[in-house]
């Protein structure tokens, strides 16, 4: 299965995300989270991101395109995968249409994820991430046993630099700006799948896999 999930800052693709990958046992291939492990071993791909991240801004189509040629090239990715948070522009969606068609495949389904930004707001200020592992929580919504503390593995869990009030509302209109076109690039290629991703994670989980499934 090929697939991409939309949608705003915190509306829960990272989350969806690691429940899909483990149903259907592809790659989860978040640019997001490349670009972080980029910036934590201080490589100069992740210095140049982080200039565009901490504004809250999008990272140059040229380096995200190449970043994601490479990773669809890996073996892993003959099975299928989950690009989450790529394509975020036009023009990076015409250039994954063009290499994926090169490598003679393409998508099965983009599914949209969306919420108001009241809500998004919220769940990404309130969000938590392991250090260790990567797993995410949110302090109301979905708090870990042990304030701080990782379930999977004990790690310390830590804010994004990025979830701060301020820098989330910038990131909310790149999004409306810049990605919310990409609902009708993909709608009129009759890949969209429209999910409401106010409901519950376990909820949301449910109407995507049914889909999929279907
Ligand atoms: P995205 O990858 O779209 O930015 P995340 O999956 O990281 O979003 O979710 C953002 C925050 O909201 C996280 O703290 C997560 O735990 C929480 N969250 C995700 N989905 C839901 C949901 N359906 N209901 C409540 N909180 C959610
Ligand atoms: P995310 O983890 O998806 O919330 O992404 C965090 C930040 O990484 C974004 O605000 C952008 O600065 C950058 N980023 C991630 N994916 C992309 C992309 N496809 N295009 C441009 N910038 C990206
Ligand atoms: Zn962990």
């Amino acid at each position: 299965m090929r697939l991409v999930l939309l949608g705003p800052p915190g509306a829960g693709k990272g989350t969806q995300a690691s429940a899909i990958v483990e149903k259907y046992k592809i790659p989860h291939i978040s640019t997001g989270d490349i670009f972080r492990a980029n910036i934590k071993e201080g490589t100069a791909l992740g210095k140049e991101a982080k200039s565009y991240m901490d504004k809250g801004l999008l990272v140059p189509d040229e380096l995200v395109v190449s970043i994601v040629k490479d990773r669809l090239l890996k073996d892993d990715c003959t099975k299928g995968f989950l690009l989450d948070g790529f394509p975020r522009t036009v023009n990076q969606a015409e250039s994954l249409d063009s290499e994926l068609s090169k490598m003679g495949i393409e998508l099965d389904r983009v599914i949209n994820i969306n919420a108001n930004a009241e809500i998004l707001i919220e769940r990404a200020v309130g969000r938590r991430i392991c250090r260790e592992c990567g797993a995410t929580y949110h302090i109301k919504f979905n708090p870990p046993k042990v304030e701080g503390v990782c379930d999977k593995d004990g790690g310390e869990l830590y804010q994004r630099d990025d979830d701060n009030e301020s820098t989330v509302s910038t990131r909310i209109n790149v999004y409306m700006e810049q990605t919310q076109p990409l609902i009708d690039y993909y709608g009129d290629k009759g890949l969209l799948l429209d999910v409401d991703g106010t409901l519950e994670i376990s909820t949301v989980f449910e109407l995507i896999t049914e889909a999929l499934d279907n």
